[in-house]
């Protein structure tokens, strides 16, 4: 057994049968989907199937689906897009990840004036913390459904039950406020239906759900205003124009629908897996710490600190072992940040210094996790032994 895979959150293996439905827009039908000609009109066909089919699967109408290069750009579209010119006012949980972090901090640099909602010791927002934090000029609030370091599910219901609440409180009938959510580690995990989620925006992405790396969307509420980040043709409506990748949207569509199509069978395998592995860590590397929910988060992740080991020593020793994680920090400049959802959990040092992400798929054997733990926990003890 080589290399042990249990990053999942940070990417996924394409699957095969993902692959090969991109194959033909790849070779054969490479014809631009803006050409009139029946090249052209073949690549329309696809785009506009895939198109169709990503909507019907997560609950939203076609002309919602905005194809993305993936949810970077997807989030950075929602808050540039939604929050307008400033001054204004945003609200975000403290959990988001950077790809819409870092744009609030933008935002924050031209003006804008951005409010943080609490988090708890299991990683989920307080949305009862929400009405203290609106404002009448509120334009955007974001709140992602899974956090991607934790896994633990955010009350997205609850915070548009909030906002009505507060609109209706405040007699402020005409409340511009949009509401965006990052549905990355979701999306392809667990059900989620655009719809009933009730937001104005969500954004996904492929690679996470064995689709291909480089495509993902932004689904955007009918009728809703949006500037685009990029200029220059009318594609997708004028709100995020470029020759549309084809065969990646034919990609990211097939591999939505295999997980749909898989779903239960697959958060079953996977929360057995995980249980197993939280089973085995906690009896062979004790003490161990669980950051996040202990269950009812997204099953595919489970984020533990080894107190008295340092994750980037662990990582490394890892790595040299034969085991793909991360670490619950942010890598910025080849050093290790502290991981600001830990810190926003109000996680103490030695925790957070020590917090590492296992994040599994239904691909995994009941053997390599067996063999991860093997491997981990050895680290974990080598690494207490000589301090580092
Ligand atoms: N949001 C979350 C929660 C994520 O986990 C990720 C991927 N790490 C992204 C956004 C960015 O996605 P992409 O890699 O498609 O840009």
């Amino acid at each position: 057994m080589d290399l042990i895979y249990i990053d999942n959150n940070a990417t996924t293996p394409t699957l095969p049968a993902v692959w090969e439905a991109m194959r033909p827009y790849l070779t054969d039908a490479y014809g631009n989907p803006a050409s009139a000609h029946r090249a052209g009109r073949r690549a329309r066909q696809a785009l506009e199937d895939a198109r169709e089919r990503v909507a019907a699967l997560l609950g939203a109408q076609p002309d919602e689906v905005i194809f993305t290069s993936g949810a970077t750009e997807a989030n950075n579209l929602a808050v540039f897009g939604l929050a307008g010119d400033p001054p204004g006012h945003v609200v975000a949980s403290p959990i988001e990840h950077p790809s819409v972090a870092e744009p609030l901090r933008r935002l924050q640099e031209i003006g804008f004036r951005v409010a943080y909602l609490p988090a708890d010791r299991t990683g989920g927002v307080r949305a009862e913390a929400l009405a203290g934090l609106l404002r009448p000029e509120t334009r955007l609030v974001t709140v992602m459904l899974a956090n991607n370091e934790t896994g633990a599910i955010q009350p997205i219901a609850d915070c548009r039950l909030q906002i009505a609440d507060w609109a209706m409180k405040s007699a402020i009938c005409n409340l511009q406020s949009a509401i965006h959510c990052d549905a990355v580690q979701a999306v392809g995990r667990v059900p989620v239906h655009f719809g009933e989620l009730g937001v104005t925006s969500l954004s996904l992405s492929a690679h996470k759900f064995h689709g291909p790396r480089g495509v993902g969307a932004l689904l955007l509420r009918r009728g809703t205003k949006l500037r685009p980040l990029f200029f220059g043709g009318h594609q997708q409506h004028g709100r995020r124009p470029g020759t549309e990748p084809v065969a990646l949207a034919v990609g990211l569509a097939t591999a939505l629908e295999l997980a749909e199509r898989e779903g239960a069978a697959r958060r079953e395998r996977v929360l057995a897996l995980r249980r197993r592995l939280l089973d085995a860590l906690r009896r062979e590397a004790a003490p161990v710490v669980l950051n996040g929910p202990e269950e009812g988060g997204i099953p595919h992740t489970l984020n533990l600190s080894f107190p008295g080991c340092r994750a980037d020593a662990l990582l490394m020793v890892l790595d040299l072992a034969g085991v793909a994680c991360s670490t619950g920090s942010a890598c910025s400049s080849g050093s290790l940040l502290p991981s600001p959802v830990l810190k926003a959990m109000g996680v103490h040092d030695e925790v957070l210094h020590s917090a590492m992400r296992f994040s599994l798929s239904a691909l995994l054997s009941e053997a390599e996790i067996d063999e991860a733990a093997r491997r981990i926990a050895a680290a974990v003890r080598r690494l207490r032994a000589t301090g580092d």
